[in-house]
């Protein structure tokens, strides 16, 4: 579809690359702070699942509990059922990783109890930018197929209107991920302060704890800027209404 772009396709592949290679170095460095610490048992010796409830507990959040979810790294707090999900990386264990991961889940569950409204928002578009990434593009790219096709101008009209939809529609996959990124930065911050002030970890490992989390914050940069790049792209391909 580049060649539809003129003068910017150029551009659009040296960013496209600079943001996969991004996203190479941000993964490459997750999985290598993630197992670093995940074989360094926190100073405190206590476990994952002993430090969600005594965080849930100074945050005076109740009635959220934990669930056991298989997989690695596959944590998430579920607002709908209030359950904090661990997965075998941080269920039941000790490690600077699991706690630190432990305690970002629960800042979610602090950020759902304290009714930030963020969060708020990012659960209201949750659901259609679920649906809206699977479908968005490709109205978009069939809409301008059919410009391009058109030989008359209701025709083209026609295709202007279906790839504007499209966009409208990704738009919401672009806003999900604007959202999610602060919210994310915040559940961090939120669990780095337990840690700090429960004392579960000795000042070096904080340190350690915290690039585990930026490091995993920094995946959502990476797709912020992603759905920028493929947003500002349809609206590249897609041009001006023809007259
Ligand atoms: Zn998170």
């Amino acid at each position: 579809m580049y060649w539809y772009m003129g003068d910017y396709s150029g551009l659009f592949y040296i960013l496209a690359i600079g943001i996969m290679i991004w996203s190479l170095i941000v993964r490459g460095r997750l999985n290598r702070l993630v197992k670093k610490y995940g074989d360094v048992p926190v100073s405190s010796r206590k476990d994952a699942n002993t430090c969600v409830n005594e965080m849930l507990r100074a945050n005076e959040v109740y009635g959220v509990t934990i669930g056991h979810i298989p997989g690695e790294l596959t944590d998430n707090f579920n607002p709908k059922e209030e359950v904090i999900n661990l997965s075998d990386t941080c269920y039941g264990r000790n490690s600077i990783t699991a706690v630190a991961v432990a305690a970002h889940e629960c800042g979610h569950a602090c950020q759902a109890a304290s009714g930030m409204m963020l969060y708020k928002i990012r659960q209201i578009i949750a659901p259609a930018a679920g649906f809206t990434s699977k479908v968005s593009v490709w109205i978009a790219i069939i809409g301008v197929l059919i410009m391009y096709a058109a030989r008359t101008y209701e025709m083209s009209d026609i295709g202007y209107w279906i790839s504007t939809i499209g966009i409208v529609l990704y738009s919401v996959v672009f806003l999900f991920y604007l959202v999610t990124l602060p919210i994310e930065r915040n559940a961090s911050r939120r669990g780095l302060k337990a840690m700090k002030e429960l004392g579960w970890v000795s000042d070096s490992q904080l340190g350690a704890a915290k690039k585990v989390l930026w490091a995993a914050g920094d995946t959502y940069a990476v797709a912020l800027a992603s759905s920028a790049l493929t947003l500002l792209r349809l609206l590249l391909m897609r041009g001006r209404r023809r007259r």
